[in-house]
C-alpha cells in the first residue's frame, strides 16, 4: 500500500497556480503584522522586548520581528529572504510553528476522525511526520535529492522541523541560503498540497 501511494503521488509534483491561498496569506500575514510587539510583564510591571532573549531592543531584532508577526523562535530571516513566491514563504513559516493543520492538531480541536498519516497510515499525521518522515515524504526529498543532482543534498529527518530547518541551512552563504531554502519550502509546499 506504502508503495502504491507513494509512487502515485510522486509524480504528481507540478508547479502550482493558486491565487486564492496566496490570497488568504497575505491577509493572515497583515493581519499578524497587527499584533502587539512590546508586552508588558505582570511580574516586574515593566516593558520587554520579546524579540531578543534577554528582553531588551536591538535593532536586528527590530527588523527580523516585522518579518516574522507573532513569533520569535523561528528563523525568520532565512524564511523571509528565500527566492520565493509569497505563498511558500508563508506557508515555510506555519510549517516551521507546526501550525499547518495536520491531523494531529483537527484532533487537538475535538475533530473525531482518524488521525493517522492521509499517506502511510502508520503514523499520526504531525507536520514532522507528514513533511519530514513519512515513506512518501522521504521519496519525495529522495527524489529532488535525484533531479538535482549533486547540487543540495538535504539531512535531519527525524529532528524537529526547526532544527531540520537548521540543519538544512547552517554553513552556507546567503545567496545559498537563499536558494537552499526556496527549495526546502517549494517542497514541503508541494508535499503538503499533494496531501490536501
Ligand atoms: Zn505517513
Amino acid at each position: 500500500m506504502e508503495e502504491a501511494a507513494g509512487s502515485k503521488h510522486a509524480y504528481s509534483i507540478v508547479v502550482p497556480t493558486c491565487n486564492e491561498r496566496l490570497g488568504v496569506a497575505l491577509i493572515m500575514y497583515l493581519l499578524l503584522k497587527k499584533t502587539p510587539q512590546v508586552n508588558l510583564t505582570s511580574e516586574q510591571d515593566a516593558l520587554t522586548w520579546r524579540w531578543t532573549s534577554h528582553g531588551e531592543y536591538t535593532a536586528k531584532s527590530a527588523y527580523e520581528m516585522q518579518f516574522v508577526g507573532a513569533s520569535r523562535d523561528v528563523p525568520g530571516m532565512a524564511i523571509w529572504r528565500a527566492q520565493a513566491e509569497g505563498k511558500h514563504k508563508f506557508f515555510a513559516w506555519l510549517l516551521l510553528q507546526s501550525r499547518i493543520l495536520t491531523k494531529d492538531r483537527l484532533a487537538a480541536r475535538g475533530w473525531q476522525g482518524n488521525s493517522n498519516c492521509s499517506f502511510c497510515s502508520l503514523h499520526e499525521e504531525t507536520a514532522e511526520h507528514l513533511i519530514l518522515s513519512c515513506p512518501f515524504a522521504q521519496q519525495v526529498w529522495s527524489r529532488v535529492t535525484v533531479w538535482l543532482n549533486g547540487f543540495m543534498s538535504f539531512q535531519g529527518f527525524d529532528l524537529q522541523l526547526e532544527d531540520w530547518w537548521r540543519a538544512n541551512l547552517q554553513n552556507l552563504s546567503k545567496q545559498e541560503q537563499r536558494v537552499k531554502a526556496a527549495v526546502l519550502m517549494y517542497v514541503a509546499w508541494n508535499i503538503w498540497k499533494e496531501r490536501n
